[in-house]
């Protein structure tokens, strides 16, 4: 059968983990491997973190997290109504970052494309970002 669970989130950092906890709950009922749970929720992580600092740089705002699973299947919508990406093709290169000088690496979208097996971005400035992934 089919499962969907929809979370709604402000973007704050102790909500990266909360988002992990809860794809590893909804990922159980897939049998899945550790080392499965723990790709998709590294990529979970990157996308999160990416809605809660670049989405949202200023003030917090809302993050939606969309867990859908048919059979073993599953695919994961997380959506910021943040800032959004100018050129998403230039964001998706490895070690492309626009906070440059911080801890930041550039290497987030690449781990979510080295973890998963599908990554889309649908973003707009000023309107906000969605990241769809696949496994
Ligand atoms: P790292 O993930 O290694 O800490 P990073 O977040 O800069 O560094 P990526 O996750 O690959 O690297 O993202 C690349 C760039 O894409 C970011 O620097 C940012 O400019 C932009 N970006 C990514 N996600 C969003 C988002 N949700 N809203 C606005 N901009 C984003
Ligand atoms: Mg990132």
């Amino acid at each position: 059968g089919t499962e969907r669970l929809l979370i709604r989130m402000e973007s704050r950092s102790q909500n990266e983990a909360f988002a992990r906890a809860a794809v590893g709950a909804f990922m159980v009922r897939m049998d899945p491997t550790v080392e499965e749970i723990e790709d998709v929720k590294t990529a979970v992580s990157e996308a999160v973190s990416n809605s809660i600092l670049h989405g949202y740089p200023d003030e917090p705002g809302e993050i939606r997290m969309e867990l859908l699973r048919e059979g073993k299947r599953l695919r994961i919508e997380v959506t910021d109504y943040g800032r959004g990406i100018a050129d998403v093709r230039k964001a998706r290169q490895p070690l492309y970052t626009t906070c440059p000088g911080s801890d930041r690496s550039g290497m987030g979208f690449y781990f979510m494309e080295a973890f998963m097996e599908s990554v889309d971005v649908e973003s707009q400035p000023e309107q906000g970002t969605k990241v769809i992934l696949t496994k």
